[in-house]
Protein backbone atom coordinates (compact mmCIF):
# COMPACT_ATOMS: atom_id res chain seq x y z
CA UNK A 1 0.00 0.00 0.00
CA UNK A 2 1.39 3.77 -0.84
CA UNK A 3 2.36 5.72 2.02
CA UNK A 4 -0.27 8.63 2.19
CA UNK A 5 2.88 11.38 1.76
CA UNK A 6 1.89 15.15 2.85
CA UNK A 7 2.07 17.30 0.30
CA UNK A 8 4.38 20.42 0.47
CA UNK A 9 4.43 24.59 0.73
CA UNK A 10 6.31 26.17 -1.43
CA UNK A 11 6.17 30.49 -0.97
CA UNK A 12 7.29 32.72 -3.49
CA UNK A 13 7.93 36.25 -3.11
CA UNK A 14 8.53 38.92 -5.30
CA UNK A 15 8.38 42.60 -6.40
CA UNK A 16 4.80 43.79 -7.73
CA UNK A 17 4.99 43.64 -11.91
CA UNK A 18 7.86 40.70 -11.91
CA UNK A 19 5.77 38.30 -13.22
CA UNK A 20 4.58 36.71 -10.10
CA UNK A 21 1.17 35.58 -11.42
CA UNK A 22 2.08 34.73 -14.94
CA UNK A 23 5.04 31.91 -13.73
CA UNK A 24 2.45 30.56 -11.34
CA UNK A 25 -0.57 29.89 -13.79
CA UNK A 26 1.96 27.98 -15.82
CA UNK A 27 3.59 25.88 -12.81
CA UNK A 28 0.21 24.99 -11.43
CA UNK A 29 -1.01 23.76 -14.88
CA UNK A 30 2.38 21.85 -15.27
CA UNK A 31 2.38 20.41 -11.57
CA UNK A 32 -0.94 20.33 -11.01
CA UNK A 33 -0.12 22.38 -7.22
CA UNK A 34 -2.95 24.52 -5.97
CA UNK A 35 -2.92 28.09 -5.66
CA UNK A 36 -3.70 29.41 -2.13
CA UNK A 37 -6.14 31.61 -2.38
CA UNK A 38 -5.45 34.73 -0.30
CA UNK A 39 -8.16 37.23 1.15
CA UNK A 40 -7.56 41.04 0.41
CA UNK A 41 -9.09 44.17 1.43
CA UNK A 42 -8.10 45.80 -1.67
CA UNK A 43 -10.73 46.06 -4.43
CA UNK A 44 -10.29 43.49 -7.63
CA UNK A 45 -8.30 44.55 -10.94
CA UNK A 46 -10.82 44.23 -14.24
CA UNK A 47 -9.22 40.70 -14.92
CA UNK A 48 -9.27 39.44 -11.46
CA UNK A 49 -12.06 36.81 -10.38
CA UNK A 50 -13.09 36.71 -7.29
CA UNK A 51 -12.36 33.21 -5.19
CA UNK A 52 -10.04 32.70 -8.13
CA UNK A 53 -7.23 35.00 -7.59
CA UNK A 54 -8.30 36.41 -4.27
CA UNK A 55 -11.26 36.22 -2.32
CA UNK A 56 -12.73 39.90 -1.97
CA UNK A 57 -13.32 41.26 1.32
CA UNK A 58 -14.09 44.14 3.36
CA UNK A 59 -12.01 45.08 6.76
CA UNK A 60 -14.18 43.91 9.70
CA UNK A 61 -14.76 40.57 7.88
CA UNK A 62 -10.66 40.81 7.37
CA UNK A 63 -10.20 41.75 11.27
CA UNK A 64 -12.59 39.04 12.07
CA UNK A 65 -10.31 36.19 10.58
CA UNK A 66 -7.49 36.89 11.70
CA UNK A 67 -8.77 37.69 15.68
CA UNK A 68 -9.92 34.01 14.99
CA UNK A 69 -7.28 32.74 13.98
CA UNK A 70 -7.98 31.97 10.69
CA UNK A 71 -4.99 32.95 9.14
CA UNK A 72 -1.63 31.12 8.62
CA UNK A 73 -0.12 34.85 8.04
CA UNK A 74 -0.99 37.79 7.15
CA UNK A 75 0.45 41.43 6.44
CA UNK A 76 -0.88 45.58 5.44
CA UNK A 77 0.94 46.13 1.69
CA UNK A 78 0.38 49.29 -0.02
CA UNK A 79 -2.22 50.34 2.64
CA UNK A 80 -4.37 47.28 1.97
CA UNK A 81 -4.82 43.96 3.99
CA UNK A 82 -3.46 40.80 3.08
CA UNK A 83 -3.94 37.05 4.46
CA UNK A 84 -3.95 33.61 3.71
CA UNK A 85 -6.24 31.33 5.12
CA UNK A 86 -4.68 28.31 7.26
CA UNK A 87 -7.67 25.47 6.75
CA UNK A 88 -7.33 24.85 2.92
CA UNK A 89 -4.00 24.83 3.17
CA UNK A 90 -3.56 22.05 6.00
CA UNK A 91 -6.16 20.14 4.14
CA UNK A 92 -4.89 19.99 0.71
CA UNK A 93 -1.02 19.37 2.19
CA UNK A 94 -2.91 16.40 4.38
CA UNK A 95 -4.36 15.20 1.28
CA UNK A 96 -0.63 15.52 -0.78
CA UNK A 97 -1.15 18.18 -2.22
CA UNK A 98 1.43 20.86 -2.86
CA UNK A 99 0.08 24.25 -2.42
CA UNK A 100 2.03 27.34 -3.36
CA UNK A 101 1.83 31.07 -1.84
CA UNK A 102 2.06 34.22 -3.56
CA UNK A 103 3.10 36.58 -0.50
CA UNK A 104 5.16 39.52 0.29
CA UNK A 105 8.38 38.86 2.52
CA UNK A 106 6.53 40.08 6.36
CA UNK A 107 3.95 36.99 5.43
CA UNK A 108 6.74 34.47 4.26
CA UNK A 109 8.87 35.56 7.76
CA UNK A 110 5.56 34.18 9.70
CA UNK A 111 4.99 30.99 7.33
CA UNK A 112 8.58 30.24 7.96
CA UNK A 113 7.85 30.51 12.16
CA UNK A 114 4.84 27.98 11.93
CA UNK A 115 5.73 26.11 8.60
CA UNK A 116 9.86 25.40 8.54
CA UNK A 117 9.81 22.68 6.19
CA UNK A 118 8.34 25.13 3.67
CA UNK A 119 10.23 26.47 0.42
CA UNK A 120 11.05 29.70 -0.28
CA UNK A 121 11.49 31.16 -3.75
CA UNK A 122 12.31 34.85 -4.22
CA UNK A 123 11.20 35.94 -8.33
CA UNK A 124 13.80 38.85 -9.70
CA UNK A 125 13.23 40.73 -12.55
CA UNK A 126 16.45 41.20 -14.85
CA UNK A 127 16.81 44.84 -13.78
CA UNK A 128 14.50 47.68 -12.66
CA UNK A 129 14.23 48.92 -15.79
CA UNK A 130 11.98 45.98 -16.95
CA UNK A 131 10.08 45.54 -13.87
CA UNK A 132 8.72 49.80 -14.84
CA UNK A 133 8.29 48.06 -18.46
CA UNK A 134 6.18 45.43 -17.12
CA UNK A 135 4.63 47.18 -14.41
CA UNK A 136 3.07 49.89 -16.82
CA UNK A 137 2.47 47.41 -19.01
CA UNK A 138 0.39 45.61 -17.20
CA UNK A 139 -2.16 48.87 -16.76
CA UNK A 140 -3.52 47.78 -13.67
CA UNK A 141 -2.05 50.82 -11.56
CA UNK A 142 -2.23 54.61 -11.95
CA UNK A 143 0.47 56.53 -11.95
CA UNK A 144 0.40 57.52 -7.41
CA UNK A 145 0.09 53.39 -7.07
CA UNK A 146 2.79 52.54 -9.99
CA UNK A 147 5.22 55.02 -8.17
CA UNK A 148 4.57 53.37 -4.64
CA UNK A 149 4.98 50.28 -6.60
CA UNK A 150 8.28 50.72 -7.84
CA UNK A 151 9.41 52.68 -5.45
CA UNK A 152 9.04 49.68 -2.55
CA UNK A 153 10.25 47.41 -5.31
CA UNK A 154 13.98 47.60 -4.99
CA UNK A 155 13.93 47.88 -1.27
CA UNK A 156 11.78 45.31 -0.71
CA UNK A 157 13.99 42.38 -3.04
CA UNK A 158 17.49 43.49 -0.97
CA UNK A 159 15.52 43.25 2.22
CA UNK A 160 13.92 39.47 0.62
CA UNK A 161 18.11 38.80 -0.30
CA UNK A 162 19.60 40.18 2.72
CA UNK A 163 16.73 37.67 5.16
CA UNK A 164 18.54 34.62 4.34
CA UNK A 165 14.94 33.06 4.54
CA UNK A 166 14.31 32.31 0.46
CA UNK A 167 16.41 28.87 -0.62
CA UNK A 168 15.89 29.74 -4.17
CA UNK A 169 16.15 32.58 -6.57
CA UNK A 170 14.76 33.15 -9.93
CA UNK A 171 15.44 35.59 -12.26
CA UNK A 172 12.45 36.70 -14.56
CA UNK A 173 14.23 37.17 -17.93
CA UNK A 174 12.64 34.73 -19.69
CA UNK A 175 9.17 33.61 -19.00
CA UNK A 176 9.71 29.73 -20.15
CA UNK A 177 12.65 29.19 -18.09
CA UNK A 178 11.49 31.02 -15.19
CA UNK A 179 8.67 28.46 -15.16
CA UNK A 180 11.09 25.77 -16.01
CA UNK A 181 12.81 26.55 -12.76
CA UNK A 182 10.18 27.07 -10.77
CA UNK A 183 8.28 23.82 -12.15
CA UNK A 184 11.96 21.88 -10.83
CA UNK A 185 11.87 23.78 -7.12
CA UNK A 186 7.93 22.50 -6.77
CA UNK A 187 8.27 18.76 -7.94
CA UNK A 188 11.74 17.66 -6.82
CA UNK A 189 12.18 19.74 -3.49
CA UNK A 190 12.16 17.55 -0.31
CA UNK A 191 8.80 17.08 1.32
CA UNK A 192 7.63 18.28 4.30
CA UNK A 193 8.06 16.12 7.41
P1 LIG B 1 3.01 39.97 -10.57
O1 LIG B 1 2.02 38.88 -10.34
O2 LIG B 1 4.39 39.64 -10.06
O3 LIG B 1 2.56 41.32 -10.07
P2 LIG B 1 2.33 39.63 -13.41
O4 LIG B 1 2.36 38.15 -13.51
O5 LIG B 1 1.00 40.31 -13.38
O6 LIG B 1 3.21 40.15 -12.16
O7 LIG B 1 3.21 40.19 -14.63
C1 LIG B 1 3.32 41.58 -14.91
C2 LIG B 1 3.35 41.80 -16.42
O8 LIG B 1 4.59 41.29 -16.95
C3 LIG B 1 2.24 41.05 -17.15
O9 LIG B 1 1.75 41.90 -18.18
C4 LIG B 1 2.92 39.82 -17.73
O10 LIG B 1 2.30 39.38 -18.91
C5 LIG B 1 4.35 40.33 -17.99
N1 LIG B 1 5.41 39.31 -17.88
C6 LIG B 1 5.58 38.40 -16.89
N2 LIG B 1 6.71 37.66 -17.09
C7 LIG B 1 7.26 38.12 -18.24
C8 LIG B 1 8.45 37.76 -18.99
N3 LIG B 1 9.31 36.82 -18.60
N4 LIG B 1 8.69 38.45 -20.13
C9 LIG B 1 7.86 39.44 -20.53
N5 LIG B 1 6.74 39.82 -19.90
C10 LIG B 1 6.44 39.17 -18.75
P1 LIG C 1 -1.17 42.54 -5.50
O1 LIG C 1 -2.02 43.61 -4.91
O2 LIG C 1 -0.25 43.04 -6.59
O3 LIG C 1 -1.95 41.32 -5.92
O4 LIG C 1 -0.19 42.03 -4.34
C1 LIG C 1 0.60 42.97 -3.64
C2 LIG C 1 1.58 42.22 -2.75
O5 LIG C 1 0.89 41.49 -1.75
C3 LIG C 1 2.44 41.19 -3.49
O6 LIG C 1 3.78 41.32 -3.02
C4 LIG C 1 1.87 39.86 -3.06
O7 LIG C 1 2.85 38.85 -3.04
C5 LIG C 1 1.41 40.18 -1.66
N1 LIG C 1 0.37 39.28 -1.17
C6 LIG C 1 -0.68 38.76 -1.85
N2 LIG C 1 -1.40 37.95 -1.05
C7 LIG C 1 -0.79 37.97 0.16
C8 LIG C 1 -1.06 37.32 1.41
O8 LIG C 1 -2.00 36.56 1.59
N3 LIG C 1 -0.20 37.60 2.43
C9 LIG C 1 0.86 38.45 2.30
N4 LIG C 1 1.65 38.62 3.36
N5 LIG C 1 1.14 39.06 1.14
C10 LIG C 1 0.33 38.83 0.09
Amino acid sequence: MPQNKRGKLVVVTGPAGVGKSTILRSVMETTGSRFSVSVTTRAPRPAERNHRDYHFIDEPTFQGMRDHGELLEWAKVFDHYYGTPAAPICEAIDAGQTVILDIDLQGARQVRVKCPQAMFVLILPPDHETLVARLTGRGTENEEQLKIRLAKAQQEMEAAQASGLYNHQIVNDDLHRAVRELVEIVTQGAPQQ
